[in-house]
């Protein structure tokens, strides 16, 4: 058989995508990945390098249920995959808050009112839960009772979505909180803490790569290349042509070029709204309007370097003061001090969640530099004399939106997929329009290369639910509490 008859092409060079990569070269399958970005691999998992300074899109922690992506990425970074303690904390109102939350800091830090209407408004929504919790917000207070919703989760998810909470699946909440239980907090704090071991090891560290998150990516595009698979930077996919189950990819670079790959089957991690869009016998008029019905929410990182004042030495602090427009700030210096060149200074990552063309999306550079600059010294945490240089990045479509109907347009696209197209294969997180973490978006990519290579659907790819519990035994836990990221 010709190799181009053989041929895999990847769309995309995120962990997906070039999980991919790597399992079918590893079999010495041919593989082509296209990335449309021209300098780093790893996606919205990249590390983006100003003047020696790294900064991660969103701090991203390595943390998995599954024994083999744990595998693999000790393997590929060995010693270079550290092992750092975790801290992070809530800002409300002046006080910073332990998170994930834990009841008697909360309690005592709101204050013995509000901690009081907290407890009521707790008790209340056991006796009177929501009978059937259909969107965030009522999912959340059937969890923690109004008030403690109303404090420590509102103001944040609506910053994250732009949606008011009431507009938010509960799917969302189901698939990213977990198992916490203010009951159980509460007895945990006066009897001792007799249920935190059970989640101890990711709440209090994690795994990262030394130098960023993005040197996982790039360590394996590396090893693709030297396993004989193709990588492609700078290079956007913009035209998906069906030729029976064949096809021919066409992508155009930064000089405006454009490229022509024959693959025998494509794996794609691009946006679902994006791909059904180039694909060509087009979709029917139903399955292209549920593309296009996708919505996405973008976000942006100001980063400011910045003398260093030890001023907190979280991992990341959650803003959830009104006050300011910034909804997290990442202290890059606490993930590795590998990714700070200068040991008097450090690097701050003030994101900012928008939808791209929105007014904040479009100030200019120097203005949001100044705006974060000046965000950071109200809350104490640096004045703007300290900030000596800074960079934005705007990373589009950084979350699949959860909001009503999501589902069901997802259903519609892959199901006239599965009969049109299938040897068209859907992985990752806006590949599949999933809220997914690393892991979860590169276990969707091995068990796809496993039904390919085995030639048959040993696996349904769409049921690796967030549990990632597929045929997988516990190694580590994720977070009782997890907030978006
Ligand atoms: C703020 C934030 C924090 C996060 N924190 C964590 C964390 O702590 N831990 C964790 O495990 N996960 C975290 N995640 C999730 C993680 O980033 C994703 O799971 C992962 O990046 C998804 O990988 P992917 O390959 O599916 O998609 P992506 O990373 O989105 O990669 C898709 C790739 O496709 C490319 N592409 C798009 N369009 C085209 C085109 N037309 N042609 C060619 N290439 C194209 C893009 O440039 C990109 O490189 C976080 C995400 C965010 C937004």
């Amino acid at each position: 058989m010709p190799p181009q008859q053989r041929t895999t092409v990847c769309l995309g060079g995120g962990p997906a995508g070039l999980t991919a990569a790597y399992q079918l070269s590893a079999q010495s399958l041919p593989v082509t990945v296209l990335e449309a970005e021209p300098r780093y691999l790893g996606g919205i998992a990249r590390t983006v390098v100003h003047d020696g300074f790294g900064l991660d899109i969103g701090g991203h922690r390595f943390f998995t249920k599954s024994a083999r992506v744990n595998a693999i990425w000790h393997e590929l970074l060995g010693a270079d995959f550290i092992h750092r303690r975790r801290k992070s904390r809530i800002y409300y109102n002046g006080r910073f808050f332990a998170y994930p939350l834990r009841a008697t800091n909360a309690l005592l830090n709101l204050g013995l009112f509000t901690s009081t209407a907290c407890v009521l408004s707790y008790v209340k929504a056991l006796l009177l839960p929501h009978k059937n919790p259909t969107n965030f917000e009522q999912f959340m207070c059937n969890r923690f009772g109004r008030r403690l919703y109303a404090i420590f989760f509102k103001s944040y998810t609506e910053k994250v979505w732009g949606l008011p909470c009431s507009a938010i699946s509960a799917d969302w909440a189901a698939q990213r909180i977990k198992d916490f239980s203010l009951r159980a907090a509460i007895r945990d704090a006066l009897l001792g803490q007799a249920s935190k071991a059970v989640h101890t090891t990711l709440i209090d560290a994690f795994h990262y790569p030394r130098h960023g998150c993005g040197m996982m990516w790039e360590r394996m595009g590396e090893k693709i290349t030297a396993q004989g698979g193709q990588i492609h930077m700078g290079q956007r996919v913009t035209s998906l042509r069906r030729n029976g189950n064949a096809w021919e990819v066409i992508a155009r670079d930064r000089d405006g070029k454009e490229h022509l790959y024959h693959a025998a089957r494509v794996i794609s991690s691009l946006p679902i709204r994006e791909l059904v869009a180039m694909i060509t016998p087009r979709l029917s008029a139903q399955g292209r309007a549920a593309a296009q019905a996708l919505r996405y929410r973008d976000f942006m990182v100001v980063a400011l370097i910045a003398t260093e004042r030890h001023t907190f030495d979280d991992n990341w602090i959650y803003i959830h003061d009104p006050q300011v427009k910034v909804g997290r700030i990442q202290n890059m210096k606490a993930w590795s001090p590998a990714l700070i060149p200068d040991a008097g200074r450090n690097c701050y990552g003030l994101e900012y969640f928008c939808t791209a063309g929105d007014e904040l999306w479009n100030k200019p550079d120097g203005e949001l530099l100044r705006l974060a600059s000046a965000e950071l010294a109200q809350l104490g945490l640096a004045t703007p004399a300290d900030v000596d240089d800074g960079f934005v990045v705007r990373q589009p479509q950084a979350y699949p939106v959860y909001d009503h109907d999501y589902a069901q347009h997802v259903a519609t696209i892959r199901d006239e997929l599965a009969t049109t197209c299938p040897t068209l294969h859907l992985v990752g997180r806006n590949g599949m329009h999933r809220y997914n973490n690393q892991d979860h978006s590169m276990l969707t990519a091995m068990l796809t290369v496993e039904n390919i290579i085995a030639g048959q659907p040993l696996h349904d790819v769409w049921q690796l639910n967030s549990e990632a519990e597929y045929h997988e035994k516990d190694t580590e836990r994720d977070t009782p509490l997890q907030q978006v990221g």
